[in-house]
């Protein structure tokens, strides 16, 4: 019986692979690895995106070579980076520098070394109506670069009221719910992280 985690975060400086084995022996079969932010990686401009992408696509191929798991990648700006690269570069090169993690995204999942964005959409606290705005127009974004790649969207939306529009892009451009599942967060499997 296939059992897959859909929504789960690694870091080698963690437990890493050590989970993912933790978890194939409790009966997995499967999991989508989702890119989050790494302290040591800080996106200050898009070029950091591919660094940090890089590491992520790095663990799913060592889960794969120490487990018998389907590792399955999700890869996107997450949505609290917005609030630093506001901060750094202003508001408009901040959306610039979000939508370009969203292309270099992208490649990866043409390239089918990923096969969604995630996880995206807006921070999981109270922001500004400004910085919901920005949030916003960059999930149509992803929402439109999800369409056209035939791949799904992997995201939160923020705010509990908001959980009904948490929903994936299929390939005709319908939206299909993913569940009203959140971030896994505080009583996430496997290892720590930022959520
Ligand atoms: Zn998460």
């Amino acid at each position: 019986m296939p059992i897959f985690d859909n929504h789960i975060h690694l870091r080698a400086e963690f437990r890493g692979v050590e989970a993912a084995r933790d978890f194939e022996r409790a009966g997995g079969t499967a999991v989508l690895l989702t890119h989050s932010p790494y302290d040591e990686i800080p996106i200050h401009r898009a070029e950091d995106y591919d660094k940090a992408y890089t590491k992520t696509l790095a663990m799913a191929e060592a889960v794969r070579k120490a487990t018998h798991l389907q590792v399955f990648v999700a890869l996107g700006p997450y949505p609290v980076d917005f609030l630093g690269l506001q901060g750094a570069v202003g508001h408009a090169p901040a959306i610039e520098v979000m939508r370009s993690g969203i292309d270099r995204a992208a490649e990866h999942i043409a390239a089918q070394r990923a096969v969604a964005f995630g996880e995206v959409g807006r921070p999981h606290f109270p922001v500004s109506e400004e910085i919901l705005a920005a949030c916003n127009g960059l999930l149509e974004y992803t929402m439109s670069r999800a369409r056209e790649l035939g791949c799904a969207r992997h995201s939160r939306a923020g705010r509990a009221s908001s959980w009904r529009q948490t929903t994936s892009t299929t390939r005709d451009g319908r939206e299909r719910s993913l569940g009203r599942r959140p971030c896994p967060g505080k009583r996430r499997r496997g290892s720590r992280t930022a959520s």
